[in-house]
């Protein structure tokens, strides 16, 4: 393994990758800098006719690649793995510029975990069952790869969530067409252009441009399977428009998650991992706590300690190393978040910290926000707030909080927090979710399936779970 790694910086320009080379495009679109609020730099914006060469090209290119030995695809996969380490520290400023996180504390680590992935997936075998054999015959259960993989991703970790399903994908082999988020594409249209020089062509393109580019992918006939991440809005649209051809269909939307610290929690212990379980990432996270549910008994101290925690963090653009947490990734989550800021100010909700945003201040910055004990009816409660807003709502009864937690459309993870780790497992044993840590958060692992219950999603990515939803199960019966 190379670990020569660039410390250059790309400053583009930028091209669509299709067919194994980088094609230009007529039109471009602006890219902002969350941190300023300025356009830095211009993205191709993908036509109808290149996202069509793109899928013709993966069409053409699973021919040969669907072929290959599981041993084979892992070398390009290892190369690929190989040749983004050595574009690294480019990717992962490039990562801070696009998405406002910060460099050292979050935009290496997920391209680092990107990169790790690729090869421990790659890593993975899906062999053949023998299901049953007896004196007449021997069935078989092989899994073959499904064709093109059309992947939609979102702007809160572009690079990770594409790569997550770039890797299982390739590795049980089919072909894919990724259309990153019109708010980050520019770590995606670099990956796909890392990936021309060490994967046989077609195999892995790239297209950026507007929104209309996503229903195109997912009414398309040659595309067998969506892999999206988004919301669940959007998510709706994509199941619709999928049905036309029948895709196999891997989506990972929106949700709420609950942290539930139970009433026995060593709760100062913990302050700093709830704190940034929910504002990690400026809030924007799907498995982020949404909803900060803890024991009346000590609320109130609770309140003030994590207040105090918040207000160790320093808020600023991402490449400077003293800032902590970044700013909302676009303008319309901008706005989006605000919104609820108005509701909690209008409303009269308790806010211990933030609620005002500085309007003098260019680009796009919430202050953290706490909001003490809002109404389960609230807005911040039921909703999916996608921002720097923590409210804090207290409860009496651990039955009731748990009706609480579920009593929600979204159900993809949750949090449990306790001394008796029995009785927090029991609880979380309770909640309708995909995934819930206990003791813990955020932990993830490419053997640790992860995906939603309700509306958060349907099917799962990683694990053998995740692996098996890129092949379709073929059962072969072979008369003796
Ligand atoms: P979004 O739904 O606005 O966009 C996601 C992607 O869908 C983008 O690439 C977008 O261009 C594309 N798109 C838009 N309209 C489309 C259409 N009609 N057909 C096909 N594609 C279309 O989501 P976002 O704002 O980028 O991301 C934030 C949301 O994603 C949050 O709700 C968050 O919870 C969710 N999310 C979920 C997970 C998960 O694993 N469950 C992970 C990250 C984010």
């Amino acid at each position: 393994m190379k670990d020569s790694r660039s410390t250059s910086i790309f400053d583009g320009p930028y091209y669509l990758s299709i067919a194994g080379k980088l094609v230009a495009t007529d039109a471009h679109f602006d890219v902002f800098n969350p941190a300023t609020g300025e356009v830095f730099a211009k993205a191709p914006s993908g036509s109808p006719e290149q996202l069509e060469a793109a899928i013709a090209a993966a069409k053409g290119a699973f021919k040969t690649w669907s072929v290959l030995s599981y041993d084979q695809r892992q070398s390009y996969l290892d190369a690929y793995a190989d040749a983004l380490l050595e574009h690294r520290d480019e990717l992962a400023r490039l990562l801070t510029l696009e998405q406002g996180k910060p460099l050292k504390t979050m935009a290496e680590p997920e391209v680092d975990q990107a990169i790790s992935w690729i090869r421990q997936i790659a890593a993975r075998r899906i062999p053949v069952e023998i299901v049953e054999e007896n004196d007449n015959h021997i069935v078989e259960l092989h899994h073959t790869p499904l064709g093109v993989v059309g992947a939609i991703t979102p702007w809160n970790f572009p690079v990770l969530l594409a790569l997550w399903k770039v890797a299982p994908a390739l590795i049980t082999g089919n072909t894919m067409v990724i259309k990153p988020s019109p708010f980050t594409p520019l770590t995606t249209l670099r990956f796909g252009q890392i990936a021309q020089s060490v994967l046989p062509a077609g195999v892995l393109s790239v297209v950026s441009g507007g929104n209309e580019l996503g229903p195109q992918m997912t009414a398309h006939p040659d595309i067998a399977k969506i892999s999206f991440t988004g919301s669940t809005e959007t998510g709706k649209h994509v199941i619709r428009s999928a049905a036309g051809t029948v895709k196999r269909l891997t989506m990972e939307m929106g949700g709420n998650d609950a942290a539930i610290v139970m009433p026995d929690a060593d709760w100062q212990a913990i302050i700093p991992q709830l704190y940034w379980g929910a504002v990690g990432n400026s809030g924007q996270w799907c498995v982020g706590i949404k909803r900060l549910y803890v024991h009346s008994s000590y609320r109130n101290e609770f309140v003030a300690a994590f207040v105090e925690y918040a207000r160790q963090q320093v808020m600023g653009d991402g490449l400077d190393p003293n800032v902590t947490v970044g700013p909302v990734q676009n303008k319309m989550q901008y706005d989006k978040v605000r919104s609820f800021l108005d509701d909690i100010k209008a409303n009269g909700y308790k806010v211990v910290l933030g609620g005002e945003v500085d309007e003098s201040r260019p680009g796009y910055f919430i202050p953290v926000t706490v909001v003490d004990n809002p109404p389960e009816s609230s807005m911040i409660v039921q909703q999916e707030q996608f921002g720097p807003i923590v409210p804090i709502i207290a409860y009496d009864d651990v039955d009731d909080v748990v009706a609480r937690a579920n009593d929600s459309p979204f159900g993809l993870g949750g949090s449990v927090w306790g001394r008796d780790t029995q009785a927090a497992v029991a609880v979380a044993n309770r909640l309708e979710t995909g995934m819930v840590w206990v003791n813990e958060i955020h932990t993830q692992g490419i053997d640790i399936p992860f995906g939603g219950h309700k509306q958060s999603g349907i099917g799962t990515e990683h694990g053998h779970e995740g692996r098996l939803l890129f092949t379709n199960p073929k059962t072969v019966l072979i008369k003796k």
